[in-house]
């Protein structure tokens, strides 16, 4: 059977007979693909299968593939702002603690300095406060990017190599089948420069191109088993 992705670049609005020009592959006509497609569940993963690999057909439902990120994205978001606002108190309240009544102890500053470093470490770790307005531009981003990618030349992509009698999962691309992506084009492809996308843009990029590939790829990974198992 053909890569998945493969054929999902030949099925486009035109119905032209597919063939994989395989001896013994059965042919394949675009409605045995929009059918193997429906078989894939709704959500992130055949969007973004959709998005990436047939745009035409993507192109009509781009709401569905924005409505997909925003509700992948809005837990991390909230997840992320509650442990703010917890520090935020934890340091407010050790503060009014040191004040409330006589001499101030060691033991409460020690404690205010322990949560101000608790919150600057939150900080740090929370998504820049203009992801949301940035996330349509991160998203065409990273869908550019699982779309484009070249295959890793270790396992030529397929995530598995033979370690012995075992296929095992490939190390170089950690099973992803994908080679890596320098920081740089990372930047450029959201209209940044490379010091600003590593200070402030590079964990929220990573973070949504682990989900985004993850889901696609299951995605894939179950409309190649609804294909084999219809032909
Ligand atoms: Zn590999």
């Amino acid at each position: 059977m053909g890569n998945v992705r493969e054929l999902m670049a030949r099925l486009g609005p035109s119905t032209v007979k597919f063939d994989t020009g395989r001896g013994g592959t059965p042919d394949l006509t675009n409605q045995d693909i929009a059918a193997a497609l429906g078989m894939v569940p709704a959500g992130l993963g055949r969007e973004l299968l959709e998005a990436c690999w047939w745009p035409d057909g993507a192109a009509l439902r781009r709401h569905k593939l924005r409505d997909a990120v925003i509700a992948l994205v809005t837990p991390e978001l909230r997840r992320q702002q509650r442990k703010l606002a917890d520090a935020r108190t934890e340091l407010g309240l050790a503060e009014v603690c040191m004040g409330w009544a006589g001499a101030v102890t060691a033991e409460q500053r020690a404690e205010r300095d322990r949560a101000a470093h608790r919150l600057g470490q939150v900080k740090a770790q929370c998504w820049p406060i203009s992801t949301l307005e940035s996330l349509p531009t991160l998203a065409a981003a990273v869908i550019c990017e699982i779309a484009r990618r070249p295959h890793c030349q270790a396992c030529e992509g397929r995530g598995e190599v033979m370690s012995g009698d075992l296929l095992v999962a490939c190390k170089v691309c950690g099973g992803s089948g994908l080679s890596g992506v320098s920081d740089r084009r990372r930047a450029a492809s959201i209209g940044r420069d490379e010091a600003g996308y590593r200070r402030t843009w590079k964990p929220v990029y990573e973070w949504l191109l682990g989900k985004m590939q993850e889901a696609e790829q299951e995605a894939a990974w179950l409309m190649r088993s609804a294909i084999s198992s219809a032909a």
